[in-house]
């Protein structure tokens, strides 16, 4: 499937996020669900996992596809934590966990109130005090090409924060299968919900890491939000079912859409500058130039 495809304005203003003759560019196939795509800068690689192979894999600067985990005990979401280590939601240990410099890895959250997690999904680190907060569906204990199964404990499928301290809390509950997450600001997280029907939300962040909801951001159409991502200047690049839908900060206006043959599950900015967009794909990693850069990315 080494076809290549070009963006598509709703606005005027869409192809002056792309240098000129921007194309999407097919890197790698033959995953099953390719999914939780982060830059690494230290190691100059994107990290991604193939969810349901139980492999992770990684796309280098340097253009070529190494193996990563295997098994990764199906690991889906990661983000990279204030000490620059990389952080992974693992469906199958039904935990979070971080990667350390000697490439072991350490459970960094588990239980809650005594209870076994869900399945952690995606995960987002707060841009200023550093908490890492991730989502905890059931997808990984339904699914049985998903993670090991197991029965849920939890009474919900919540989003948790973990403080630097180690301290686990559970800010917010109302959400029925929360899923991707991003921060567009140390005061406002964008939470994707992939219960029916689907939506992203808003959520206002205090100081003392409560959450409180504002409003429905936006939805997409067709499909839904699953992994998304914010640029340095606060606009919205969501998955959906079509490929990737970048709106507005306020999410009340779409810009454009960059098509991709299967679902797009997630994407992440990264590349020496942060200006390369990753897609993942169902079956394929993508990348395409942009003329801007992952928020997340210069915190
Ligand atoms: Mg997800």
């Amino acid at each position: 499937m080494a076809q290549s495809v070009v963006p598509v304005s709703t606005h005027p203003s869409f192809s002056e996020l792309f240098p000129e003759d921007a194309e999407l560019e097919h890197l790698a196939g033959d995953f099953t669900w390719a999914e939780g795509p982060t830059y690494i800068a230290n190691r100059e690689r994107v990290v991604f996992s193939d969810v349901r192979e139980n492999r992770t894999w990684a796309w280098t600067d340097y253009g070529t596809l190494e193996a990563e985990e295997d098994p990764s005990h199906h690991q889906n979401g990661h983000c990279i934590d204030d000490d620059g280590l990389l952080i992974a939601c693992s469906h199958g240990e039904r935990s979070l966990v971080r990667q350390e410099n000697n490439g072991d890895w350490t459970t960094v959250a588990y239980h809650f109130e005594g209870k076994k997690l869900n399945s952690p999904n995606d995960v987002a680190r707060h841009p200023v005090d550093g908490s890492l907060w991730f989502t905890d569906p059931t997808y990984g204990i339904d699914k049985p090409e998903e993670g090991y199964g197991g029965e849920q404990e939890l009474p919900g499928r919540w989003v948790f924060r973990l403080a630097r301290d180690g301290t686990l809390t559970a800010p917010i509950r109302d959400q029925h299968k929360p899923n991707g997450l991003a921060f567009a600001s140390p005061d406002l997280l964008l939470l994707a919900d992939t219960g029916d029907p689907a939506a992203t939300f808003g959520y206002r962040i205090d100081a003392d890491g409560g959450a409180h909801l504002e409003r429905e951001w936006f939805s997409v159409q067709p499909g839904k939000t699953d992994g998304l991502r914010v640029d340095i200047e606060g606009r919205i690049w969501s998955s959906a079912g079509d490929g990737v839908h970048v709106l507005t900060p306020d999410g009340g206006t779409e810009l454009g859409r960059i098509p991709t043959p299967e679902t797009t599950a997630n994407l992440c900015f990264g590349g020496p500058y942060g200006t390369l967009l990753y897609l993942t794909a169902t079956s394929s990693l993508w990348r395409i130039p942009t003329r801007t850069r992952g928020l997340e990315l210069t915190y």
